[in-house]
């Protein structure tokens, strides 16, 4: 049985900002869900490994940057469930914090040019043509399974929120949550804040899930790119961890709480609001950006 028993509150957060502008906003800490398996990345891979265990696979071949958090996660919760572990990792080899984990949790690696890496569907083919049990998961999970997954988190929220905040790669995390929302006729609101540059696309991807429920796309938060920050950001999440006691990190999380402060500050909420932001964790990888912080 593929099942974890999740913990995941809802906390507020208390900002004197938000006093300001007679605002509420909470955190749903699905960081808290694993330390590995963390956050949103449960969510995507639930269903995934249900159906490759229905199917009666026994290896988990999926992809990824050297950063990705779904590599960990897949390597840690195939360890858990009994799979094998193999992923893609695209560039050159490299050696870092989450690849070490990954193998740690018994991950084979397999390095790719960035040129060869883009055909995914051919690299299984190629690698995996002689294994039945082996089990195709796309580059961060995204995929109906993982929509339908991050959809339930929805169901665990305590009251109804005018607002909800999320940080967006692939866009199946909003595309579930957008849909959770839409499967319970709530009149909440969803903010996808995509962390890429040139993110418009997921717009349109976002949009096939919800069912023409409406959702604001917030494209001016991405900081120069995937991965990329500044000072103005760091300081951000420096004044955040120290006044909140959450912590965030610079890639997804950093710039969605961000985004946040910002809209509150430019009276983008009625007074009165009470939003909901979804800590998506991604926390295992930040020992290693630590010499990003000048401090
Ligand atoms: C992977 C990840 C995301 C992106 O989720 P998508 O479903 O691909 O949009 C957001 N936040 C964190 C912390 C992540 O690790």
């Amino acid at each position: 049985m593929i099942e974890l028993d999740i913990y995941s509150p809802v906390e507020e957060i208390i900002n004197p900002l938000f006093i300001k502008k007679g605002i509420q906003v909470f955190v749903k800490r699905d960081d808290m869900i694993h330390p590995f398996i963390s956050g949103n990345k449960w969510r995507k891979l639930k269903y995934l490994l249900g159906d490759a265990a229905y199917l009666n696979k026994d290896h988990l071949v999926t992809f990824g940057g050297a950063y990705s958090n779904h590599l960990l996660a897949t390597a840690c919760a195939g360890a858990k469930f009994g799979f094998k572990t193999t992923g893609f990792v695209r560039g050159e080899e490299v050696k870092n914090e989450t690849l070490t984990l990954c193998r740690l949790f018994g991950m084979q690696l397999i390095f790719i040019d960035r040129e060869s890496y883009r055909n995914k569907n051919r690299l299984f083919e190629l690698h995996f043509q002689d294994n039945s049990k082996a089990y195709f998961i796309d580059e961060g999970g995204a995929g109906p399974l993982a929509v339908m997954g991050c959809s339930e988190l929805i169901n665990e929220l305590p009251e109804v929120y005018d607002d909800i905040f999320c940080a967006a790669g692939t866009g199946t995390t909003a595309s579930g949550i957008i849909k959770g929302l839409m499967d319970r006729s709530l009149p909440t609101k969803t903010h996808v804040i995509p962390v890429l540059k040139g993110a418009e696309f997921l717009r349109a991807e976002i949009e096939t899930f919800s069912g023409g429920n409406s959702f604001e796309f917030h494209s001016g938060y991405h900081f120069g790119g995937y991965a990329k920050t500044d000072e103005e950001l760091l300081n951000f999440i420096k004044d955040f961890c120290g006044t909140s006691g959450i912590l965030i990190e610079p890639v997804y999380t950093g710039k969605m709480f961000y985004s946040l402060f910002d809209l509150i500050t430019k009276d983008h909420f009625k007074p009165g609001s009470k939003i909901l932001a979804i800590h998506t964790g991604g926390l295992s990888g930040i020992s290693g950006m630590i010499n990003r912080f000048n401090f």
